[in-house]
């Protein structure tokens, strides 16, 4: 269930199996409580059709599954809602709205898939611009989003240490990411959480120090 993650010293291979029952059940607890905030969220969102609600669950449920006990804390602490679209295109809308009605530019050809606005409120998408929709696509989203929930407020990005550790190591994928923002601190806790969560491999081989600094901090 943590995916071959050795946390608390139990090094006992893929099935790593936490010894301490009572912190299994607390995380456990998390898991539920998060799986039935987003469950009450998809309720909500009545322009969904029953596939998408699923495929939106599902998602979300693999998400929380990753997460650490300490990242899911987080993540409740800072909940302030969630807001489900049919399409990303419907989210974009959404973001320019809020930028309009901020007073700020709204640049035509930027696109907002998925974002969480000021007040902490995840805006989610069902996929990206570029059409690819399946379930794998809307969890990488979704844990990327999550992790800005984690991190409101710049608990994390405003950390010198996380700083440092994402300016020697994200350099190449912020130039890749390419946008707006991107190559910022906060943008860049929140894509090495989505790989942190979800793709452990890859950010274990791209991003040492980062994830050194997400195991010390508990949120893998
Ligand atoms: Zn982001």
């Amino acid at each position: 269930m943590l995916d071959n993650f050795n946390w608390g010293g139990n090094d006992d291979g893929g099935n790593a199996v936490a010894t301490d029952g009572e912190s299994d059940d607390e995380h456990e607890r998390l898991k539920q409580s998060a799986r039935g905030k987003v469950a009450g969220e998809l309720a909500k969102s009545k322009k969904l059709t029953p596939l998408r609600r699923k495929q939106y669950r599902q998602a979300a449920g693999n998400v929380i599954e990753h997460m650490s006990p300490h990242a899911l804390e987080l993540w409740h602490d800072n909940f302030a809602g969630i807001n489900f679209y049919p399409t990303a295109e419907e989210v974009n809308e959404v973001a320019k709205a809020l930028k309009r009605q901020a007073e700020q530019d709204v640049d035509s050809n930027a696109f907002t898939a998925a974002f969480v606005d000021k007040g902490g409120k995840a805006h989610l998408n069902g996929g990206s611009d570029l059409g690819d929709d399946t379930e794998r696509t809307i969890r990488q989203y979704y844990a990327h989003e999550f992790g800005h929930i984690v991190d409101r407020g710049g608990e994390f990005s405003n950390n010198p240490e996380w700083q440092a550790a994402w300016h020697k190591e994200g350099g190449d994928i912020a130039r890749a990411m390419g946008k707006e923002g991107s190559e910022g601190p906060a943008e860049g806790f929140a894509h090495v959480a989505m790989l942190a969560w979800m793709f452990r491999p890859l950010a274990e081989r791209h991003f040492k120090q980062c994830l050194g600094f997400f195991t010390q901090e508990g949120l893998v």
